[in-house]
């Protein structure tokens, strides 16, 4: 599973809207993202993101950036708000804007149902070509290396 941070300006939000509202949201996969994005500007926005805790510290710093411009005339003001999903996509619940502690917790949680590579503990993509899963342990590794030295490591424990 992999997570997007793009922005957006959201027609369904901005009928009638004097003052424009934007969102900069996550998304799960490239395809769940809201159809009305803008293009990326900012560090990380529309990349591939593994980590849903590295998601949410680039979506608040997407979001100061953003802000930032605005303020300082480099962007055209409006409100920003920051939401977890989009409308009508499947498998993520779409939220109403949400603060730091709903970001933290939705991470929090997120973060417990990803694999993780057994030897670095960190999250892996089980679509990449490169991930090992080991029948035997039911542990994913993320390449052959990592799988090769855990094995080594845990047959020396065994002597
Ligand atoms: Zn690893």
């Amino acid at each position: 599973m992999s997570f997007y941070i793009t922005r957006q300006h959201p027609y369904w939000q901005n009928q009638g809207e004097e003052i424009p509202f934007y969102s900069v949201e996550i998304s799960k996969g490239i395809d769940g993202a809201g159809p009305d994005m803008l293009i990326s500007k900012y560090p990380f926005e529309g990349e591939k993101l593994l980590d849903p805790h590295e998601v949410i510290q680039n979506v608040i710093k997407i979001a100061g950036a953003w802000k930032k411009d605005m303020r300082a005339g480099k962007a055209k003001r409006g409100r920003i708000q920051i939401v977890i999903g989009s409308p009508g996509i499947s498998g993520m619940e779409a939220t109403d804007s949400v603060g730091k502690i709903e970001l933290q917790s939705w991470a929090d949680k997120v973060s417990e149902t990803l694999p993780r590579c057994a030897l670095h503990n960190d999250v892996i993509d089980i679509g990449d070509r490169d991930v090992v899963f080991d029948r035997d342990s039911e542990e994913y590794f993320c390449c052959e290396n990592a799988y090769s030295l855990e094995m080594e490591r845990r047959e020396k424990d065994l002597i």
